[in-house]
């Protein structure tokens, strides 16, 4: 048997073009060839089962062999192999409509991926790296002859007689001359662990050796002796593919430390199990995070039926949690065609809200079996939630009956439990309930002091997501506002009716003010005389909310570059009914007027943080005098 011809295709030579255009990830030939050999393994074990097939299956594991001498890579199988015909039918016949519109549509295409599952060109990207592939199959099919196929990378192949004995399919690359990377047992090895670590029949690639007990020495001392053993690169049976049912904690956790070998244990983990209206499998782990956003985002692991494809899952997974780790496997993902695509998918959407609702519905089930365990994981999971809370509002409708506010004494509520808690004493005039936050306990100390001797609450908010939790917290909340505690001085955090009323006549009043700015003289501090508790400090220096937010939401990169620009402005909160400021008011000698004015201002930036360099060395300096 002899027999020459031409592959059909209708342009004249298929292989410039593959080659041109799949210069990116040469790599996945690998993954191609792997997974066909799979393939075939697995059919025959489906056609024995279903009783096609009466021979003996074997031990059906597929290897993988390098030859450096020869420059070959060979990618073999026991798996159901094909006959002459049938190489003529599935290789031959290149399944698409025509190289022209091929060539067409993928001239600017860099990706790979795209190319090779859209065409099915699996087999052929062997030529990215080969100048010559052959193929030695002999079918399971009764009577069957061994073939080969012999291609150069023309259009030109020829088929004869093989020289396989058993069942199933040689791949032989003849490595060409710019990928001689390949022919490297580490490079093989890394690429194998990256895509065909899961895959469900074993792989061999090449060997190892193991040290085995070999009875006992004279002395009767146990003995050893080395063999050489199969080095299996894969596993084959990952939880992802096992019911949960039949999986215990220490399985996920082991399966944890496989994929991230370094990594702390995770905090929780969901297993993901559905199989209509599409198919997807997979094990979501929450990880404990620094509080660093861009922290190892793409830990996802993307697989097809096993085989890895990607771990760039962003159109898959919402963007709120990239930040998750695991693997998500379904056939049902369009993993060959382009981002835009994907995007507008039907399944790919579906995906995305199940990934959504699958979370919510954990994060639930967490709170109400455990809250005391749910609050003290709070620190980390926090941070999912508040960006799912921010970004999707099904999420958001999910959450808000187990997302929870801390506030400074380390308590936590929920969004109901904590409106109950607040709505007695912060409730202003005007009927709006204010929640008051704090972004630093330690450094507006004060200011919280004067909240909570009011009997408010103080919110700590102190995660990189805040920011948009608290803008979007009051767009979803009734009614309410939320003041950061420094944004202004206690009683006008929240305005009620009985407010203390001024002790300072106007004349007074105007004294203090010009006293205070003619001291001060900072264009960006703005003076103004409030009548407060005499309790309270003699000065506050405080930031106007509004200001601030945009301010720190052009700090961000929110795109309000015109407040980034803008100094800090603040207002010089002088309490009129503090015994000090009535001295000022009462004295004529303006020397000790100035230097109570100043070494009050002093003290409030002091108690902020923003008396720094040579005002704090004057500071202590004049303090140091006036003991
Ligand atoms: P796909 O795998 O997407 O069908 P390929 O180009 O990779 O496309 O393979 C084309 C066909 O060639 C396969 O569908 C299969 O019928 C056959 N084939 C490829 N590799 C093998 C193999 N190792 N054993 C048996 N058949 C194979």
């Amino acid at each position: 048997m002899q027999e020459k011809g031409t592959i059909s295709i209708h342009t004249e030579n298929i292989f410039p073009i593959i080659k041109k255009f799949l210069y990116s990830d040469h790599e996945i030939f690998l993954r191609e060839l792997v997974s066909n050999a799979v393939d075939a393994s697995q059919k025959i074990k489906r056609l024995s089962s279903l009783g096609q097939y009466q021979g003996e299956l074997g031990d059906l594991r597929v290897e993988v062999a390098l030859d450096t001498e020869k420059k070959t890579i060979t990618i073999s199988d026991k798996g159901l192999g094909m006959t002459a015909d049938e190489i003529k039918k599935y290789i031959n016949q290149i399944a698409f409509s025509g190289a022209t519109e091929f060539v067409e549509k993928f001239k600017d295409s860099k990706d790979a991926n795209e190319l090779i599952g859209k065409f099915g060109l699996g087999f052929y990207s062997a030529f990215m790296v080969a100048d010559q592939v052959e193929i030695q199959t002999l079918s399971y099919q009764e009577g069957a002859e061994p073939a080969r196929w012999i291609c150069d990378g023309s259009t030109e192949f020829e088929i004869t007689e093989g020289n396989r004995t058993e069942r199933g399919t040689d791949i032989i690359l003849h490595v060409n001359a710019d990928s001689e990377e390949f022919l490297d047992k580490s490079k093989l090895q890394g690429i194998l662990d990256k895509y065909c670590r899961f895959l469900p029949v074993p792989i061999k690639f090449g060997t190892t050796t193991e040290t085995e007990p070999d009875g006992e020495d004279e002395e009767g001392k146990p003995k050893y002796t080395t063999v050489e053993v199969d080095n299996i690169i894969n596993n084959t049976n990952p939880i992802w593919t096992k019911a949960p049912a039949d999986l215990k904690d220490e399985d996920y956790l082991a399966f944890y430390k496989e994929l991230y070998p370094f990594s702390e244990d995770p905090l929780f983990w969901i297993h993901l199990n559905v199989d209509y209206p599409f198919n997807l499998t997979g094990v979501l782990y929450f990880p404990k995070v620094k509080n660093d956003f861009d922290f190892q985002r793409n830990k996802i692991k993307l697989f097809s039926r096993q085989v890895f494809i990607t771990d760039e899952v962003k159109d898959i997974v919402p963007e709120f949690l990239m930040l998750l780790h695991g693997v998500i496997d379904s056939p049902d993902i369009p993993l060959n065609v382009s981002r835009s695509f994907l995007q507008a998918d039907s399944n790919v959407k579906k995906i995305n809200s199940y990934i959504t609702k699958k979370v919510a519905d954990k994060l639930a089930e967490l709170f109400k079996k455990d809250r005391k365990a749910f609050e003290e994981k709070w620190q980390d999971i926090g941070l999912f939630v508040k960006y799912g809370i921010v970004s999707e509002d099904k999420f958001y409708e999910k959450a808000k009956d187990f997302a929870l506010l801390s506030n400074t004494n380390g308590e936590h509520f929920t969004f109901d439990e904590y409106k109950e808690k607040i709505k007695p004493l912060q409730t202003d005039k005007n009927d709006t309930l204010v929640y008051l936050y704090t972004v630093d306990a330690d450094k507006q100390h004060s200011f919280v002091q004067s909240a909570n001797n009011k009997g408010y609450d103080v919110l700590l908010m102190n995660t990189p997501i805040d920011n948009h939790f608290i803008s979007h917290m009051e767009q979803k909340l009734e009614k309410s506002s939320l003041k950061r505690v420094d944004s202004d001085v206690v009683d006008k955090l929240i305005v009620k009716d009985d407010a203390p009323a001024h002790v300072l006549s106007e004349e007074q009043t105007t004294k203090v003010k010009s006293v205070f700015e003619s001291t001060i003289q900072k264009p960006n501090f703005k003076v103004e005389i409030e009548s407060l508790n005499p309790e309270e400090l003699p000065v506050h220096i405080t930031m106007d909310e509004f200001m601030r937010r945009m301010k720190d939401m052009a700090q961000m990169g929110g795109g309000m570059s015109f407040y980034g620009s803008m100094p800090d402005n603040y207002k010089v909160a002088v309490n009129g009914n503090h015994p000090l400021i009535s001295r000022i008011a009462s004295t004529e000698n303006a020397e000790e007027q100035s230097k109570l004015a100043k070494q009050a201002f002093d003290l409030a930036l002091l108690s902020q943080g923003l008396l720094t360099g040579a005002e704090l060395t004057d500071f202590v300096k004049r303090s140091v005098e006036l003991i």
